[in-house]
């Protein structure tokens, strides 16, 4: 028998390997850009044709390469950037193969002008699938131009597999997208079919998101930033209210590498959980920086998929960044509490000719009652009586509506906000900017929500000794559950201990609880736990959280007094996020001056 095994060619074994590195057009472009990145260039410069099947040229000013470096490139595993196996637990630059540039002249016609600084002149080097077809001089300013022709000119199936120049683009744009957001003190552009797609300038990370998305973005952005001794996570997130309803602009990067890690999203899924509708998706422009030993970039020859050797850790600080940063963006500078609450009107053209007046403040006459009978309208009064303010009119008019009475009927320090319950579920007061309507509800589910976790970062839940320790009995899985719950729900307060594998004595529950009933509680506790089960304990502590906060809040249809009614809201404005509550609702809603002013105005002339 003959032997039958032999060495592929280079230029079969680069073929196939091409297969791998370059799936499409996009491939190239990442490459190729990703290589500039490298040089050193501050600009790069992309053109395509035909969505990159007929044409794709990336030109720098980067350092450029040697006569002889500009052959060597295209050898398989031919790099500058590793040279020694250790060297790949320090990677930071882009490529480290040495395979794109293999890969591509496998299957495509490759045309490379490159020079050095020191160098006079360049070269230009023109290689089709894998062989030197040209070597000449060439004049040329200091960088490199790969210029790609006729893609998978050789590999007809994979030609044949490429989508609708339309998706081909989507694709290149993308790939774009990720390599200059990260770098946004390099300036790019990208031309297709003559026309130019982008001009980014250098900037900063901001201004790159703007040139990329859109100016509208100006506003819509929270700055992410968090050092710690082991990750530094830098960026920006959009905020809740314009999350989209469509898997929008999410780019996560580890070290400027654009990767895909669905866990890690998950963290920031998770820390907008409770302030985006179910249906919608944040939006994030993040990049965490690790020291290269704790990844591995190498587990995939694209390499948007990257492992973490600490991943809840990761995890851990990317949660609490972004939860820093929806914090910090917390509504309440909108809403200015240390004002004396007058309403600040502006009565606009109606009163600026006249004499200053004292700013009303709204009225609340406790004995006030619309429905009592005594209550006698003036029947010619209402035809045509209660007249808005004229123009130049006396600017007291206002106070026909009241009868003068904001004169006597002062009940309250002026210099406090008022009170008032709508409904007996809104909590309405007045601010400087407007009118605030606070569901009680919600907004008490927001101040306990945030002081159980607060509770159990700090240990600091207070117990109520139980007088007669309540057993309570659940069958062995349940029980098992509950067990994995102890160490949390300690420290919210609940004092318990397990007698046997089913029982568990309660000693003590949370201050909190006052007079509820800590099983039915602890019930809904393992309900909730059972649907959402988690080995993080981050997770089990907002589970924790949510459910105590859920079912001790103030309901709605609840009659509250005044002081009830103000420390809600001092409180929720005390909150790291004051607008949404834990299961995503609007806690609040503002009616501003301008709104009042504008509708009164509509109505009035
Ligand atoms: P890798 O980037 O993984 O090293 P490539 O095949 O992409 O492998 O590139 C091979 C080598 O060619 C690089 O290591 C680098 O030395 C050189 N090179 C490629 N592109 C450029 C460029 N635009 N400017 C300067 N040198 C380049
Ligand atoms: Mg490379």
């Amino acid at each position: 028998m003959l032997d039958v095994i032999k060495l592929l060619p280079d230029s079969v074994a680069n073929q196939i390997a091409a297969g791998e590195v370059i799936q499409r057009p996009a491939s190239v472009v990442k490459e190729l850009m990703e290589n500039s990145l490298d040089a050193g260039a501050t600009q790069i410069d992309l053109v395509v044709k035909d969505a990159g099947k007929a044409l794709i040229m990336v030109t720098d000013n980067g350092c450029g390469m040697s006569e002889t470096d500009a052959r060597l490139c295209f050898e398989r595993h031919a790099t500058s950037k590793i040279s020694k196996a250790e060297d790949l637990f320090s990677i930071r630059t882009m490529g480290f193969r040495g395979e794109a540039l293999a890969s591509i002249a496998a299957i495509a016609q490759v045309e490379l002008k490159t020079r050095r600084q020191e160098d006079e002149v360049g070269v230009k080097i023109i290689n089709e699938g894998s062989v030197v077809k040209e070597q000449t001089l060439a004049p040329m300013a200091v960088g490199t131009t790969f210029t790609i022709k006729n893609l998978f000119f050789n590999v007809p199936a994979r030609r044949n597999f490429l989508k609708s120049p339309a998706a081909e683009m989507r694709h290149i744009v993308e790939e774009f997208t990720r390599v200059t957001l990260m770098n946004p003190e390099v300036g790019f552009t990208l031309t297709s079919d003559g026309k130019e797609l982008y001009h980014l300038y250098p900037g900063n990370l901001k201004q790159r998101i703007m040139g990329l998305f859109g100016n509208s973005y100006d506003g819509k952005l929270l700055a992410v930033n968090q050092d710690t001794d082991r990750v530094n996570i830098h960026g920006y997130i959009v905020k809740a209210e314009f999350a989209k309803k469509t898997r929008g602009e999410q780019y996560f990067f580890v070290n400027k590498r654009f990767i895909k890690h669905p866990y890690l999203h998950h963290a920031i899924e998770n820390a907008f959980m409770e302030m985006i509708p179910k249906d919608s998706f944040p939006g994030y422009f993040l990049n965490i920086e690790v020291d290269p030993a704790d990844i591995d970039v190498n587990i995939h020859p694209t390499k948007t998929e990257v492992n973490f050797l600490d991943v809840k850790l990761v995890y851990a600080i990317l949660h609490a960044a972004v939860r820093k940063a929806i914090g910090q963006n917390n509504l309440s500078p909108m809403i200015d509490f240390d004002e004396p609450a007058n309403l600040g009107f502006d009565f606009g053209e109606v009163v600026k000719s006249s004499n200053p007046i004292v700013q009303p403040s709204v009225p609340i006459d406790p004995t006030y009652n619309p429905f009592s009978q005594k209550r006698e309208f003036n029947k010619s009064s209402f035809g045509g009586g209660f007249k808005a303010p004229e123009r130049n009119g006396d600017p007291g008019d206002w106070r026909l509506l009241y009868g003068d009475r904001t004169d006597q009927a002062t009940p309250h320090d002026d210099s406090k906000p008022h009170y008032l319950q709508l409904s007996q579920s809104y909590i309405v007061t007045t601010v400087k900017s407007g009118l605030l309507v606070v569901d009680q509800h919600l907004a008490h589910f927001r101040v306990l929500y945030e002081k159980f976790l607060k509770e159990m970062e700090t240990d600091s839940g207070h117990s109520q000794q139980e007088l007669f320790p309540q057993p309570f009995t659940l069958n062995v899985n349940d029980a098992s559950l509950l067990r994995e719950l102890m160490p949390e729900l300690q420290q919210v307060g609940f004092a318990m201990e397990q007698v046997n594998p089913t029982t568990f004595m309660i000693n003590g529950t949370p201050a909190d609880l006052s007079g509820g009933d800590p099983i039915s509680l602890l019930e809904k506790m393992l309900e909730n736990y059972k649907i959402n089960r988690t080995d993080l304990q981050l997770e089990r502590k907002l589970g924790i959280a949510k459910t105590m906060a859920a079912q001790l809040s103030v309901k709605s249809n609840t009659a509250l007094s005044e002081k009830e009614m103000e420390s809600i809201v001092d409180q929720l404005f005390g909150c790291s996020v004051a607008e949404i509550a834990p299961d995503g609702k609007k806690i609040y809603t503002l009616l501003t001056l301008d709104e009042i002013n504008g509708k009164l105005k509509i109505e009035n002339f």
